[in-house]
């Protein structure tokens, strides 16, 4: 038996979920419930507002918090928002930083890989491809565009 570090009750090695307050227990299952989540509140997004092409407007006017509002559990919702925070922070700032040095090639990657790594961007992922990439995969990417960019802005 281990215990569950959200509500401290104990629960099978195995459990992917705790039984009791039912917090994923690995990093798959936080994952899965994650994008589970993301499914219904689209779904529901989409029979609510079922209005014109149903394409949900996400990406304008800031409120990115439209989606947190169905998340059942408050350990989904903190780690959604600590990511959501840590991207934005992340992303925002490498965009300032570019923006200062932008006459310069690496400058555009930079901001490039600023804007991959911010959720909305994420979130648009899952319209051509059903549900959205992996924050790893997003942050594979800014990483990648950050180094490129770097590189260039040493080199040039
Ligand atoms: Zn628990």
């Amino acid at each position: 038996m281990k215990t569950c570090p959200r509500c401290e009750s104990s629960i099978d090695d195995a459990a992917r979920y705790c039984v009791d307050c039912g917090a994923p227990q690995t990093e798959a299952a936080a994952e899965e419930l994650d994008e589970y989540v993301q499914r219904q509140a689209r779904k529901v997004a989409t029979d609510a507002g079922a209005s014109g092409d149903g394409f949900d407007d996400e990406s304008g006017g800031g409120d990115d918090d439209g989606v947190a509002g169905f998340v059942p559990t408050e350990e989904l919702t903190d780690r959604e928002q600590l990511w959501r925070r840590g991207c934005y922070v992340a992303g925002y700032g490498t965009i300032v930083v570019a923006l200062t040095l932008v006459p310069r090639v690496g400058a555009f990657l930079l901001i490039l890989g600023g804007i991959a790594i911010l959720p909305p961007i994420r979130r648009l992922t899952a319209e051509p491809l059903g549900s959205p990439l992996k924050r790893e995969v997003m942050a594979g990417l800014y990483a990648l565009f950050a180094v490129l960019g770097a590189a260039l802005l040493y080199l040039l």
